[in-house]
C-alpha cells in the first residue's frame, strides 16, 4: 500500500511543522512565545530561535530530510529555493546534523540574478531572506531529495522588498490595523485581529505529454502559437462538470494526496468549460498561507502530471478559440474571534459592521479600479481580459438583488429592509423544498459578491495570488482608515456611520453592475458611467505609478515609491521578454517546421500535376490546390520577414515602456499575420506531413 492510500486524516498535514507538532515538540514557554509572534503580538525572541531550529531539524530528519532551504517568491511570480544540507563535519572526520536559529531566521542568497526593477545594481549582489513564521515550514519530497522548506520574505541589502511576500505581509498589517480601528469605533471591544482570507480556485489544462513534446511553442511559451480551430470545441457545453475521465481522476487523486501531505486543503475538483480544462479549489485560509499554498498547488499540478504522462498547462490562454484559464480569488476579512466581516446575516440592513465593510470594499474597488486592473496585467492575461472573453477589462461589482436594493436604500438615506429569498418549489413531492438564496449568481462579473465574500475573477491562472491580494488588502485598508478617522471623531457614531454609508452608496453606484458583462451594451454603458476600460496590459501597467497609487501604497506602508516603481519596471520588462520569446519561437517553428512541410507538400502537388497531365487527364483540381498552397506559402514567408524586422526593431528599443508598447503595437500584429497564414495552411496540407499535433488531438485525445 503506498503512503497515499492511508486515511486522509493521518495524511493531512503529515509533512507540516504545524501547530500541533509545535505544541507537542517545543518546550512550553518557547511554544507560547512563538505563538505570540505568529499572532503578530511580539517580535521573535531570538534567544528561542536555536531551540525552534533544532526541534524543526529533528522533526525533518525523522521524515528523511537531509537539507533545508529558505523558500521565497521573487518578482518572477514563481518560487525560489537554495538547498543547504544539515551536515556539519567535525575534525574527527565524521559529521553532525546541525541547524541553527540564525540559519532558520535569515538567509543570504545572491540577489543579483533576480528581477529587481533597478532597486539594486548587479555588483550589489547581497540580498536577505527572512523566515515568515506565519506560514508553517514543511518537508517536501522531490524524488529522493527531501528537504525542510522555510517560507521566507526576500529583500535587498537595503531592506527593499524584492518579492511577493513582503508587500503581502505589510498589507495584512495595514488591513489589520485599520480594520480593528473601525471595529472599535463601531463598538466591537472583543476582536483583537482582522485578517484577510483567500480561497483561490485554480484552472488548468491537461494534455498528453506526447503532444507537448512535439510543440516547441508549448515547451517554451506555455501556449500554442499556431493551431487551426478544432472542428469541435466547447460549443456542446458538455465538458463543464462532466464525468471525470478515469486517467484524469487518478491524476487528481494523486495531486490531492500530495497537497494534503503539505497541509494544502484541496477540496473541490471538476471539469471546466473548455475541453481538457479542469479546476481545483482549496478551503480558504489567511491570504499569506493561501498564497504559499497556491504556489505549491501550481507546482504539484505540474509535477504530478509528468508522472501520469500528462502535461499541465497553467497558461492563461494555451489554446485560441476556447476558454482560457484564470484564478478566482475568493476574498474576505475575518476577526480572530471568528466574525466574517462580509457575512451579511439574515437582515443585512441592520448589520452596521457588514454594511461598513461592504461599502469600504465597493469604494476601494471603484476608487482604485486601475490599480486592481494592473494587478492582473500580464502578457498571458491579455488574451482574456478585453479580448471578448471572461471576464472583461472593465472593473465592476456584482452585488446581487438584495444588496443592490440595500445599497439604493443607503443612498436614499438609510436601509430599512432586506429582501428575503424564500423557498423553491420544484413541484415534485419526493424532492426536498430548497431554500432560495436572496441573490442569484453572476458568472460574468469581474468582482462578484458571492454570499459572504467577494470573488475577484480577473486573476490569471499563472499569476501569484499575492499581487492582486495585497492590492485589495491595501486599498480596502486605506478606505477603512478614512472611515476610522471620521468615526473616531464623531459625537454620534451611528449617525456618522450612516452619513458615510450614504455618501459611499451615492458616489459609487456607478461601479455596481449586476447584468451580463460580456455584451457590447455594457461597454457603452460603462463608458457613460466613466468606468475605465483598459484592454491592454501595457496601458494598464502604465497606470501603476499614477499619483493616487503611489500615495495609497506609501500611506499604508506597503510599498515605497521606489519599490512600486521597481515593480512596474519588472512587469513591463517581463511583458516585452515574453512577447519576444513568443515571437522568436514562432519564427523558429514557422521557418524550421511549417515552411519545410509546406514545401514538401507543394512539391508533391507539383508532381501530381505533372503526372496526371502526362497521363492525358485534366489536372485542374491539382493545379488549383497547388496555387492555393503556394499563395499561402508566399504570405507566410512575407509574414515571417515582416515579423523578423519588427522583432529586431523592438529588441533595440532602450526605454522600457516604449519597448513594451512596440511589442504590443507592432510585434503582436506581425505575429497574428504569421499565424493566420499558417493556420489556414494547416487546414489544407496533408495531415501526414503537418509537423504539429492539432487542436483536436491535444484537446480531445487522452
Ligand atoms: P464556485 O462555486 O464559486 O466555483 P468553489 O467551491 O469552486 O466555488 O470555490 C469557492 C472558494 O471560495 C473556495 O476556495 C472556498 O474555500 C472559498 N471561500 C469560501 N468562503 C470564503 C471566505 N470567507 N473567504 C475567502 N474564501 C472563501
Ligand atoms: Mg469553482
Amino acid at each position: 500500500m503506498c503512503e497515499c492510500d492511508g486515511p486522509v486524516t493521518e495524511l493531512f498535514g503529515s509533512n507540516v511543522f504545524n501547530d500541533s507538532v509545535m505544541r507537542e515538540r517545543l518546550p512550553k514557554d518557547v511554544y507560547k512565545s512563538l505563538k505570540e509572534t505568529i499572532s503578530g503580538n511580539q517580535p521573535l525572541d531570538h534567544s528561542i530561535a536555536n531551540v525552534i531550529a533544532n526541534t524543526m531539524k529533528n522533526w525533518a530528519i525523522e521524515k528523511g530530510a537531509t537539507h533545508y532551504c529558505h523558500w521565497f517568491q521573487p518578482m518572477t511570480g514563481s518560487t525560489a529555493e537554495k538547498h543547504d544540507s544539515f551536515i556539519s563535519p567535525t575534525s574527527e572526520g565524521v559529521t553532525m546534523m546541525e541547524f541553527s536559529g540564525k540559519e532558520l531566521c535569515q538567509g543570504e542568497p545572491d540577489a543579483s540574478s533576480f528581477p529587481s526593477g533597478g532597486l539594486r545594481v548587479t555588483f550589489e549582489a547581497r540580498g536577505y531572506t527572512a523566515w515568515d513564521c506565519t506560514s508553517p515550514v514543511f518537508v517536501k519530497e522531490d524524488g529522493k531529495n527531501i528537504a525542510l522548506y522555510i517560507p521566507s520574505a526576500f529583500c535587498s541589502y537595503n531592506g527593499e522588498a524584492l518579492d511577493k511576500k513582503t508587500p503581502m505581509l505589510r498589507s495584512m498589517d495595514a488591513l489589520n490595523k485599520q480594520g480593528i480601528r473601525v471595529l472599535r469605533a463601531l463598538g466591537n471591544e472583543s476582536s483583537q485581529h482582522v485578517q484577510a482570507t483567500l480561497g483561490p480556485e485554480q484552472e488548468y489544462f491537461l494534455i498528453d505529454r506526447s503532444f507537448y513534446e512535439k510543440r516547441l511553442d508549448l515547451v517554451l511559451t506555455g501556449r500554442t502559437l499556431f493551431g487551426a480551430a478544432s472542428p469541435r470545441g466547447q460549443e456542446m457545453d458538455d465538458h463543464y462538470f462532466g464525468t471525470l475521465h478515469e486517467r484524469v481522476a487518478s491524476y487528481m487523486h494523486e495531486v490531492n494526496t500530495e497537497l494534503w501531505k503539505l497541509g494544502v486543503s484541496a477540496k473541490t475538483q471538476h471539469n471546466e468549460v473548455a475541453p481538457a480544462q479542469y479546476e481545483l479549489a482549496p478551503v480558504f485560509t489567511t491570504v499569506n498561507v493561501a498564497t504559499d499554498h497556491n504556489q505549491l498547488t501550481m507546482e504539484m499540478l505540474q509535477k504530478v502530471a509528468t508522472r501520469h504522462g500528462f502535461v499541465c498547462l497553467l497558461h492563461e490562454k494555451p489554446f485560441a478559440g476556447v476558454n482560457g484559464s484564470g484564478k478566482h480569488n475568493n476574498w474576505s476579512m475575518v476577526t480572530d474571534d471568528g466574525i466574517n466581516l462580509l457575512n451579511p446575516g439574515q437582515t443585512p440592513h441592520e448589520n452596521m459592521v457588514f454594511l461598513v465593510m461592504l461599502c469600504s470594499v465597493v469604494r476601494a474597488v471603484d476608487k482604485y479600479a486601475n490599480l486592481l486592473r494592473a494587478s492582473v496585467a500580464n502578457a498571458g492575461n491579455e488574451h482574456r481580459l478585453g479580448a471578448n472573453e471572461a471576464p472583461p477589462a472593465i472593473v465592476s461589482i456584482f452585488l446581487g438583488d438584495q444588496l443592490t436594493d440595500i445599497f439604493g436604500q443607503l443612498a436614499a438615506g438609510g436601509a430599512k429592509t432586506s429582501k428575503q429569498g424564500g423557498e423553491l418549489k420544484l413541484g415534485i413531492s419526493t424532492l426536498p423544498p430548497l431554500p432560495k438564496d436572496c441573490t442569484d449568481r453572476n458568472r460574468t462579473s469581474p468582482f462578484a459578491f458571492t454570499g459572504n465574500r467577494f470573488e475577484f475573477r480577473m486573476v490569471g491562472s499563472t499569476q501569484s495570488t499575492s499581487g492582486p491580494t495585497f492590492v485589495l488588502n491595501t486599498i480596502v485598508a486605506d478606505v477603512l482608515s478614512e472611515i476610522a478617522d471620521e468615526l473616531e471623531k464623531a459625537e454620534d457614531v451611528k449617525t456618522c456611520a450612516q452619513g458615510i454609508l450614504k455618501r459611499i452608496a451615492t458616489e459609487h453606484t456607478r461601479v455596481v453592475y449586476n447584468g451580463d458583462n460580456y455584451i457590447e451594451e455594457w461597454v457603452q454603458e460603462a463608458k457613460k458611467r466613466g468606468l475605465p476600460n483598459i484592454r491592454s496590459t501595457v496601458d494598464s501597467l502604465k497606470t501603476i505609478m499614477d499619483e493616487e497609487n503611489v500615495h495609497v501604497f506609501e500611506k499604508q506602508n506597503v510599498l515605497t515609491k521606489a519599490e512600486l516603481a521597481a515593480r512596474s519596471e519588472v512587469l513591463l520588462e517581463a511583458y516585452s521578454m515574453i512577447i519576444n520569446i513568443e515571437a522568436q519561437t514562432m519564427l523558429n517553428i514557422a521557418k524550421r517546421q511549417i515552411l519545410p512541410a509546406v514545401a514538401t507538400y507543394s512539391a508533391r502537388l507539383g508532381n501530381a500535376v505533372r503526372e496526371v497531365s502526362s497521363a492525358g487527364v485534366d489536372a485542374d483540381t491539382q493545379v488549383a490546390m497547388l496555387k492555393k498552397v503556394c499563395s499561402l506559402m508566399k504570405s507566410l514567408q512575407g509574414g515571417i520577414e515582416a515579423l523578423e524586422k519588427t522583432v529586431a526593431k523592438a529588441g533595440k528599443m532602450g526605454d522600457t515602456t516604449r519597448q513594451a508598447e512596440d511589442y504590443k503595437d507592432n510585434v503582436i500584429p506581425a505575429m497574428q499575420a504569421v499565424r493566420e497564414s499558417a493556420d489556414e495552411l494547416e487546414t489544407i496540407v496533408d495531415a501526414d506531413i503537418w509537423p504539429l499535433p492539432t487542436y483536436a488531438e491535444m484537446l480531445f485525445l487522452k
